[in-house]
């Protein structure tokens, strides 16, 4: 049994037994009070009857005078129980009394009876009894003893009945509901599944054991209620700290994703092509370790043909398949026809495992692959994939995302270098161009000999170094254009500019300078060497038998005006002096070489046969 219980019944006890014993008492009180007055009136009634008895005896004796008598009579009536006192007093003075007066005293004066004593019937005196206290209380106590006696067993039996029904009917079972109150132990996490307090008790402490067991079962489910939702509140803590870390993680990567997709933008915007290959292969390895994946490759779609433009693997004996046939490819083709986007989780999904592509990545252990398309509008220019040969690859839309603007990276990067590769070519064209205008400018079209801006330019210089400048003129070539036509005085034209040429000396440049003239300038040779060269050159001519009927010789032939330069004359002078020395052998009869004309003494003629 519990303190409190133990507490309760002792109060109860104390206090049943206080209550019983302070009724007892006033019961016993009243009780007395009342056997009191009863007492007194008995004895005043006894008093009463007795004198009335004896009272005519007093009359005739005091009439009589008969004072033995009266002693008897007043004696008698002192003997009364309850009296102590008696006193006649007749009208006439005589007294006579009986009783202690001392006692008279402590009498109740309330208990007094006086009556008069008639004698026919006159009063003739006055009997006084006087009722003593002592006696009445002597006679109450013999009657208290049975009284309390009574009211203290009854008093006990009352407190025994009380206190035993009391234990039995609510201190026993309030002591049963105490320790079950005790026993529960809501965080231990015990059930109590049966009922514990019987549901036939339908008294005040039934209904609170009732009411105690309704309270343990709905605290029993609150708190089963309260520890789900804790869980569920852990549940969602931990799954919201997942979701953060996840989140935190993945803005980590998505940062370092940027970071490496601005930083590949701008290295491949500052590279030239030629750092462009090794941007791609530093960009490659970055992607892969980036996302953790096996293999990045770069593919370039070039005339149908799949070119690796850069390779990375985690694995460093791995190597790139050789050149792949885009035809080859057409699940490739069609699925990227459709989204730029490619992710195969599992290449056993694959729809058709007789495809190329499945058997590729089978044969090259590919497991998981995700492919970018790097496309210019609808042109596909190549593919950007990661692949893994391990594992799936886990793909995300953030992968997806980036993955994407890094194939749009690629794209600009390849835009440019095509763009780069279009403005070199037009530049070469434009040099070639500017070469053959160069080279148009300073070469005559129908021989291909120069003309005459870099003959005057070499003139210029051999005339500072020394050399020979030698002119020919073809003979009569008016007539060959009348007899033969234009076009074959053209062709003539071509035919005498190659035989000349062949017979060049190192060093030599020979040039058209005019419409049937060439001019010869070569370095420092004597004199007797250009007699030979133009004996040879006109000897040359005349071997190659082009007929020309308007000529007097029958035949094309040359005539030479040859001079010796040096650095005195200037080129106007040179030019002339050989124009003269040209003119004095067409004077002279043609077909001949007029050398150093006449400004040279040694000057000669030498003439064909
Ligand atoms: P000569 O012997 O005095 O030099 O007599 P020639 O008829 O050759 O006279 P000249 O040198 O004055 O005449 C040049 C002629 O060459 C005139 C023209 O018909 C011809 N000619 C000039 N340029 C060309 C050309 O490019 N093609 C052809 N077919 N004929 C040309
Ligand atoms: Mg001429
Ligand atoms: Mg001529």
């Amino acid at each position: 049994m519990s303190s409190g219980v133990h507490s309760i019944s002792r109060k109860v006890t104390g206090m049943i037994i206080g209550v019983s014993t302070l009724l007892a008492l006033v019961t016993m009180l009243i009780q007395f009070v009342w056997n009191y007055l009863g007492a007194v009136d008995n004895a005043k009634a006894e008093i009463r009857g007795y004198s009335e008895l004896i009272l005519p005896s007093i009359a005739q004796a005091l009439w009589d005078a008969d004072r033995p008598l009266l002693n008897d009579l007043v004696l008698a009536v002192s003997r009364l129980p309850a009296v102590s006192f008696v006193e006649l007093a007749s009208l006439d003075g005589f007294t006579v009394r009986s009783g202690h007066a001392a006692s008279s005293a402590q009498t109740n004066p309330n208990a007094g009876i006086e009556m008069p004593v008639l004698f026919e019937p006159q009063p003739i005196a006055r009997l006084r009894v006087v009722l003593s206290n002592s006696e009445i209380y002597r006679m109450l106590w013999q009657q208290m003893v049975f009284l309390v006696l009574g009211n203290g067993i009854k008093t006990l039996v009352m407190a025994f009945v009380i206190l035993s029904l009391l234990k039995h009917l609510v201190i026993r079972r309030l002591a049963r509901l105490s320790a079950f109150a005790n026993t529960v132990r809501l965080a231990n996490g015990e059930r109590i599944n049966k009922p514990f307090w019987p549901a036939n008790e339908q008294d005040e402490i039934g209904s609170v054991g009732r009411a105690l067991e309704a309270m343990y079962h709905r605290l029993r489910s609150d708190l089963a209620l309260i520890r789900l939702q804790q869980r569920q509140l852990a549940r969602r803590g931990r799954a919201l700290s997942h979701t953060v870390a996840a989140q935190d993680s993945q803005l980590t990567w998505l940062a370092s994703a940027n970071s490496l997709l601005a930083q590949v933008s701008l290295q491949f915007l500052a590279a030239s092509s030629a750092d462009a290959s090794e941007e791609l292969n530093h960009f490659t390895r970055e992607l892969g370790a980036l996302l953790g994946v096996e293999r990045v490759s770069v593919l370039e779609f070039q005339q149908g043909k799949a070119r690796y433009r850069s390779f990375w693997s985690s694995n460093d004996s791995d190597t790139p398949a050789s050149e792949l046939v885009i035809d080859n490819l057409p699940l490739l083709k069609q699925k990227f026809g459709q989204s730029h986007t490619l992710v195969i989780e599992d290449i056993e999904n694959l729809k058709d495992p007789s495809s190329l592509e499945y058997r590729y990545m089978k044969q090259v252990g590919i497991v998981s692959v995700a492919g970018f398309a790097i496309a210019d509008g609808d042109t596909l220019l190549g593919v950007l994939s990661v692949a893994n040969r391990q594992g799936p690859l886990n793909w995300s839309p953030e992968k997806t995302h980036i993955l994407t603007q890094f194939a749009s990276a690629l794209n600009e990067l390849w835009l440019r270098e095509r763009h780069e590769a279009r403005m070199f070519e037009l530049q070469q064209e434009l040099l070639r161009a500017n070469m053959h205008l160069a080279r148009e400018a300073v070469t005559d079209p129908l021989t291909g000999l120069t003309n005459r801006r870099p003959f005057t330019e070499r003139l210029s210089t051999q005339l500072e170094q020394g050399g020979v400048l030698l002119m020919a003129d073809v003979d009569f070539f008016k007539g060959y254009n009348d007899t033969y036509g234009h076009v074959a005085g053209d062709d003539v034209l071509k035919k005498l500019a190659q035989a000349l040429q062949t017979l060049l000396p190192d060093d030599a440049l020979l040039a058209r300078i005019g419409g049937e003239e060439f001019a010869l300038i070569a370095p420092v040779m004597s004199e007797s060497e250009l007699e030979a060269l133009c004996d040879r050159l006109l000897q040359y001519v005349r071997n190659l038998g082009i007929e020309h009927r308007g000529s007097h010789f029958g035949i094309v032939t040359l005539s030479l005006g040859a001079i010796t330069l040096d650095d005195s004359c200037n080129i106007r002078d040179a030019l002339s002096q050989a124009d003269a020395s040209l003119y004095r052998a067409k004077q002279l009869g043609r077909n001949l070489a007029v050398i150093n004309g006449d400004v040279s003494p040694k000057a000669r003629l030498i003439s064909s046969s």
